[in-house]
């Protein structure tokens, strides 16, 4: 799934189109629902960042062209007039040497507010830690910590992955709650995710050492990976029950 680093990496190779005028297409039957194309058609491509999960096309006129990608949607970029492909993509941005094509893209508007309302960016150069810990702060003290750092209101661009790494790398349970995390362990996990995503960015690394684990012996330890959901929208939290502080959940 594309999380807040994947998302820079397709920031990185759509840079190719700025400063281009772009032809636009959206031969998906949704997305031309939207009337993206004649909008956008035509003007100049001024700049393409990864914002938390959201990558921001800004097109000449104030124009801002938001793509999420949720679980499936992806940006390629290729040589204008290579072969033509199979499928009808959500977006198409042609310029004169490179085209970039969205496929799977569930979520595409032309928007500054839904951006707005995210956390600081974990991604950013450098973090604003010390804005993501009072956000944290600011909601209650039940609420648990693997679980808070899924809300891009608070943190932007951590994803399912990197927040089970980070958690396991500093030693501290998804399930501690925030009333029970110091500002020092809110301040070690957000910049241990910051570390391992950067460096995934810079090299495509995948430090691995718990997700998707269940069941096997953990690096550190060897007591067997935990797995369980957590959270509303019940995402899987991976953890080591024994070298993770925190309080279990009951019946897990
Ligand atoms: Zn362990």
């Amino acid at each position: 799934m594309p999380e807040g680093d994947s998302l820079h990496r397709a920031a990185r190779r759509l840079q190719v189109l700025v400063g281009e005028r772009v032809a636009v297409e959206t031969p998906h039957p949704r997305a031309s629902a939207e009337r993206l194309a004649e909008r956008l058609d035509g003007r100049r491509l001024e700049s393409v960042e990864a914002v938390g999960k959201n990558l921001l096309l800004s097109f000449e006129g104030g124009l801002v062209l938001r793509s999420h990608l949720r679980m499936r949607g992806r940006w390629q970029v290729r040589a204008r007039d290579s072969k033509a492909w199979v499928g009808s993509p959500w977006l198409v941005l042609r310029g004169p040497k490179h085209e970039a094509v969205l496929w799977n893209g569930p979520v595409l508007e032309l928007t500054g507010r839904a951006v707005r309302r995210l956390g600081p960016d974990i991604l950013a150069d450098p973090p604003d830690f010390a804005r993501m810990v009072e956000n944290l702060r600011r909601e209650h003290p039940s609420r648990e910590l693997g679980d808070a750092l899924l809300d891009q209101r608070l943190v932007a661009g951590i994803g399912n992955l990197w927040k089970a790494e980070a958690l396991w790398r500093v030693r501290v349970s998804p399930w501690l709650r925030l009333g029970e995390a110091s500002d020092e362990v809110l301040h070690g996990v957000l910049g241990e995710a910051a570390r391992l995503m950067q460096a995934s960015v810079v090299d495509g690394r995948e430090e691995r050492a718990i997700y998707r684990r269940a069941g096997r012996p953990c690096p550190r330890c060897g007591e067997p990976i935990h797995s369980r959901g957590q959270g509303d929208d019940n995402r899987t939290a991976y953890w080591c029950p024994r070298c993770q502080r925190g309080e279990e959940p009951r019946g897990a």
